[in-house]
């Protein structure tokens, strides 16, 4: 075992860790940031790349507690903590009661760094698209790529209003400095009311003079991620190009450290047989038939990644390369994705006797 092993057992709430706030930003009238201070002996595990969201456990009477998902608004490349910011939902619970209760010096119990909403590479010209909320991912992408990455950036940010927009004056600032590479438009409901598939498909149209070699990232509410997807389509840009990340909340607990239905033991006689090929090395497994990948392999100790275990945050996603699998829940998932062998593996259990997955 080592420290930072060590150290998340002391804790003994399951997987999360506490982080202490080191600050917290009033970023517009209805978000606010929260900074954390990541201790030396869990550097390695909250190491993240842009794009990717923090899970924090909130505290509820009701239910004991409540897990929500936030994505990292800071940079690895940029920004010395790991900073999250979380708009108020109208009714929300989650969301109020962070935005309400938490100041400087509190702690919070905090999944490590999760999803796969990242880019491979920041040496590619990216179009970004955010509305609202949806900014945060972006942003750390955008100051990503700006700050360690080689090509252009143009950002595409929807608003209700101009009182909605976060980080106003960080993108001013970026864009500034960054002035020969970096493009930042505003689209606000309130004056050109919501953008359309034609007016974006339009507009796709026009940057980086009709090139469509670029990565496209795109987070917002489902309606504006839907008129854009189908936008880019139009103007040629390849799927595999379009990242979409989904905003909900989790209805389960994924701080429980529990493993999932034991498999019972006419379930592992019948058990199917994968070959799993995970960073870089090859593991072979027997599959219990109603065990999902992710329990059988955190019964097998290996390093799988995963966060919410509900098929929403898309953290476990694998690729099967021989085999075909079941899945109780594949929302996150494009249709190209599935047809393309994508799976979620704390949803997918084995149809096939002998699989192939490679995470
Ligand atoms: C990958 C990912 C990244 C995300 N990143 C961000 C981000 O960067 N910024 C951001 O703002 N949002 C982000 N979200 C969305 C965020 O996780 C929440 O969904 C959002 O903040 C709304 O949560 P909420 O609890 O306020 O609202 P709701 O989920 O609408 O809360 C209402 C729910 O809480 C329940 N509830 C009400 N009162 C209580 C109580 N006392 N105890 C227990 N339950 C109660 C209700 O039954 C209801 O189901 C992200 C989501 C995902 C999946």
């Amino acid at each position: 075992m080592n420290d930072v092993e060590a150290d998340t057992e002391v804790v003994g709430a399951g997987r999360g860790v506490p982080l202490t706030v080191a600050d917290v930003i009033e970023e517009s009238p209805d978000a606010r940031s929260l900074v954390f201070t990541v201790p030396e002996q869990l550097r390695d595990r909250f190491t993240y790349r842009p794009g990717q969201f923090l899970t924090l456990r909130v505290p509820s009477d009701q239910t004991g507690s409540v897990a929500r998902c936030y994505s990292l608004a800071s940079s690895p490349h940029t920004d010395p903590a790991p900073k999250v910011t979380i708009k108020r939902t109208a009714g929300g619970y989650g969301s109020n009661w962070l935005c309400d209760n938490v100041s400087i010096g509190d702690t919070i119990e905090v999944l490590p760094p999760a999803g796969v909403f990242t880019p491979s590479s920041l040496d590619t010209d990216f179009l970004l698209w955010a509305a609202g909320s949806g900014i945060t991912p972006v942003m750390s992408i955008l100051k990503s790529a700006m700050a360690s990455g080689s090509g252009r950036a143009v950002l595409c940010y929807a608003n209700r209003d101009e009182r909605s927009v976060i980080f106003t004056a960080e993108l001013r600032e970026l864009a500034a400095r960054y002035a020969g590479r970096l493009t930042v438009l505003h689209w606000l409901e309130s004056v050109q009311g919501l953008p359309t598939r034609a007016q974006m498909a339009g507009f796709v149209h026009t940057v980086f003079s009709g090139s469509t070699t670029f990565e496209s990232f795109v987070c917002g509410p489902a309606s504006f991620m839907a008129v854009i997807k189908e936008a880019l389509t139009e103007a040629g840009v390849p799927r595999e190009r379009i990242h979409l990340e989904v905003f909900q909340s989790l209805a389960g607990d994924p701080f429980a450290d529990e493993i999932g239905s034991a498999a019972d033991d006419a379930d592992v006689q019948d058990a199917a047989t994968v070959r799993i090929d995970l960073d870089g090395e090859s593991h072979q497994l027997r599959w219990p038939r109603r065990a999902t990948l992710v329990d059988t392999m955190l019964a097998a100790e290996l390093d799988v990644p995963y966060s919410c275990r509900e098929g929403q945050c898309g953290s476990c996603a694998a690729t099967v390369l021989r085999g075909r699998v079941e899945m109780a829940t594949s929302d996150v998932l494009q249709p190209e994705d599935i047809a393309d062998g994508l799976i979620l593996a704390c949803q997918a259990t084995p149809v096939s006797d002998d699989l192939h997955i490679n995470f």
